[in-house]
């Protein structure tokens, strides 16, 4: 896992699903989050950048742990959204490779979970960490 630009694109989702347009890129591209919040459980893998946000077990103390949802989504840092993530870790990049290499890490990021948690292959089959 680098740090910068895929690690925290990784994140950016939140939790929650972010498909909305916008205003970036083309209208058909998007960023694909299942809402597994692996990514709000595995803060220590991005290398400080998410410190402030660890409740000490590497998981975000604003993460409402059984639905697996950000309860500060609204207001969440820039480093946890895909657009903002862009402007401050995607130069020299198009949005559309930021979005690849943030799908990228993710789906590597979950298969890390599957294999740390489950003994799975992971990747798109991951375990719901919040069924765990
Ligand atoms: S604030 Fe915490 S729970 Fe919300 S998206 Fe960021 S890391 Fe996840
Ligand atoms: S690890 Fe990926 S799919 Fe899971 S919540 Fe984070 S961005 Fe979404």
């Amino acid at each position: 896992m680098t740090e910068g630009v895929t690690a925290a694109a990784d994140k950016s989702a939140g939790g929650r699903e972010e498909s909305r347009e916008d205003g970036i890129t083309p209208e058909n591209t998007e960023f694909h989050c299942s809402r597994c919040s692996v990514c709000c459980r595995s803060l220590r893998v991005f290398g400080g950048l998410y410190d402030d946000l660890d409740d000490g077990t590497g998981t975000c103390r604003y993460l409402d742990q059984k639905a697996g949802l950000c309860t500060i989504y609204d207001k969440r840092p820039d480093k946890c959204r895909v657009r903002e993530g862009y402007q401050t870790y995607g130069a020299g990049l198009s949005y559309e490779e930021y979005l690849r290499l943030t799908h990228e890490g993710c789906r590597k990021l979950r298969e890390l979970w599957a294999r740390k948690h489950h003994g799975e292959a992971g990747g798109e089959t991951a375990s719901d960490p919040r069924a765990s």
